[in-house]
């Protein structure tokens, strides 16, 4: 057993705490690899901003969980390395599915897991995240729970709908699992496609595609039943469309990819969303610089010359999200 405090890293809990009363939200960017984390170091420790490193299940399958809690354990020296004196730094299981895999990864060192129920009966949901929170709360690793099943890539828009959290139910799951924070669907959704063309409609202006506005009535129905209570976001990707473009324009093939407008994050970042999940901007930005470099220079094949411009290019978007949409930049000093 390793405890999470011994390896300098955070739960969530007085994070969210401020986060929640400072109208700001904290950043959970997904790493699989060392330039990944090495940027959203970087961009954390130059903002000192609070930061969540996510690993997600396809993460694990890649590149070793193991493996991946030493890397997390290593960010926090080398976030000191770089300046930032008291490093606020969680490490966090995305999308766990199990109570096995959650209580392995408490072990190991994780100081927040997440138990995703969402798919599950309610009840079942109830029970397992329950069971989850109990063992997590003895080692204080904090427990982030699902309601709602978050709008994926659906038919009919109003097939949608059913699919958001109710607030109705909000109330009796966070009382009798005891979570410590509560991911929500309220329209956002996991990928680079984030709606069909069809359920979008056109700038007359750009011909860009413009999503659906998320649920902002459902959120706060939600922030009435739990006040001041955690609430996460899932998928909240922007999809930036000049990463988008750029790729398109060079080799790749992304047609119709479309995100949530950061308009809408900045605003849910002042509400009870203290905690914003961003993954797959950091997978563009890595692209087009890596389409960049083999582009204008066919003959580079040192990975140390493409993945460095990605890694670069990876700071420069955590550092927008943290300054221009999350707002928790100065809020770990
Ligand atoms: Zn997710």
């Amino acid at each position: 057993m390793v405890s999470y405090k011994e390896l300098g890293l955070v739960n969530t809990r007085a994070m969210f705490a401020k986060a929640v009363k400072g109208g700001y939200a904290i950043p959970a960017f997904n790493f699989n690899n060392m330039e990944q984390l090495q940027a959203i170091v970087q961009a954390a420790a130059e903002t000192k901003s609070p930061v969540i490193l996510q690993i997600s299940k396809g993460a694990r399958n890649y590149a070793n969980q193991t493996l991946l809690r030493y890397m997390a354990e290593g960010a926090v020296q080398y976030a000191k390395e770089l300046g930032w004196r008291r490093p606020q730094i969680v490490l966090h299981l995305d999308h766990g599915d199990s109570y096995e895999l959650c209580k392995s990864c408490i072990q190991m060192g994780f100081s927040s897991v997440m138990i995703d129920g969402s798919s599950l009966p309610y009840d079942e949901n109830v029970a397992l995240t329950k069971k989850v929170v109990r063992y997590a709360h003895r080692y204080d690793v904090t427990v982030e729970a699902e309601l709602g099943v978050l709008a994926g890539v659906e038919d009919e828009v109003s097939a949608e709908e059913s699919h958001y959290t109710k607030p109705e139910e909000v109330i009796d799951f966070v009382t009798k699992t005891g979570c410590d924070s509560l991911a929500i669907s309220i329209g956002t959704s996991h990928g680079a496609y984030k709606f069909k063309p069809e359920q979008c409609t056109r700038d007359p202006k750009t011909g860009k595609l413009v999503p659906p506005p998320l649920a902002f009535d459902v959120l706060k129905q939600i922030e009435k039943k739990l006040p001041g209570f955690p609430i996460v976001l899932h998928g909240s990707s922007s999809v930036p469309q000049e990463y988008v473009d750029y790729i398109n324009a060079h080799g790749g093939k992304l047609p119709d990819a479309v995100g949530i407008p950061e308009e809408q994050l900045r605003k849910a970042s002042k509400s009870a969303v203290c905690k914003i999940n961003i993954d797959s901007d950091s997978r563009l930005a890595m692209t087009a610089a890596v389409r960049k470099v083999f582009f204008e220079k066919p003959g580079e094949f040192d990975p140390r010359k493409y993945l460095g411009p990605a890694r670069d290019e990876m700071v420069k978007l955590y550092k927008h999200k943290i300054i221009n949409v999350l707002g928790s930049d100065g809020h770990a000093k």
